[in-house]
């Protein structure tokens, strides 16, 4: 009981400073204390479920002064073109706010949707703009609006896609393709794509066949899209049944 009242006594959120890399600014956003939550349970696309303050809601950093933003662990790393596309395009036509402080769910989808406007104009890695709508798509499930959920899961689905075929998936922040394939199978399967669904879980299923390939793809990945492709094999046949 007394750990309980001392996590009531802390403060879930805080301010943490940063200097915006495109206008040159100190700002402050805000970040959850890891201490005060804890994870619950996530979907099989990896959507999350906490008891406490959800840290999703910060992943969305914004510079209040020039309306820079993206993801919380890449809001650093722009180069200079870049910069100079947020400046011309986004900077121009923004207006002053802030985003410090709690945020309630449709903040947090504003500053998401920021977040993906900034990534279209300066023409960002697929995969980025895959990360930031799959994370829209869960805010929108949280809220139980399937349709707007469905229209980010297929931004998504799309961007893995390209991403798959066109990233050097190595680099640090990226989901990895074994990973990637999976999260295409799963998404696949949650847009109604049986058939799209399987024939993207089985390249990773075969990969795994690889003595080559084997060493890195997790045991837990394996298992889980086997799982995947033997539920969505299920699904095909009794739709077969009902023509
Ligand atoms: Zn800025």
């Amino acid at each position: 009981m007394k750990g309980r009242y001392f996590m009531a006594e802390v403060k879930a959120i805080y301010n943490s400073k940063i200097v915006c890399p495109v206008c040159d600014s100190d700002i402050e956003y805000t970040k959850v204390r890891s201490k005060t939550i804890r994870l619950i349970k996530q979907d099989s696309d990896f959507c999350p479920y906490y008891e406490g303050e959800n840290p999703l809601y910060y992943e969305a950093v914004i510079c209040p002064e020039c309306g820079y933003g993206s993801h919380v662990t890449s809001f650093s790393s722009i180069n200079k073109y870049e910069k100079e596309k947020v400046r011309k395009l986004i900077t121009k036509n923004w207006n002053k706010r802030s985003f410090t402080g709690q945020r309630n769910i449709d903040q947090a989808i504003e500053a998401f949707k920021i977040v993906l406007l900034n990534l279209n104009d300066i023409e960002a890695y697929k995969s980025e703009i895959a990360k930031i709508c799959v994370r829209i798509a869960w805010l929108y499930r949280y809220k139980e609006e399937t349709r707007r959920e469905k229209k980010f899961l297929e931004y998504a689905l799309t961007n893995y896609k390209e991403a798959y075929s066109q990233e050097d998936l190595t680099e640090e922040g990226k989901l990895d393709k074994y990973n990637c394939l999976y999260i295409i199978g799963e998404l696949c399967k949650r847009l109604e794509q049986y058939e799209e669904s399987t024939q993207w879980l089985s390249r990773l299923i075969m990969s795994y066949a690889d003595p080559k390939q084997k060493p890195n793809i997790p045991q837990r990945l394996i298992e889980t899209s086997r799982d995947l492709y033997q539920e969505v094999k299920d699904i095909i046949a009794a739709t077969k049944e009902e023509d």
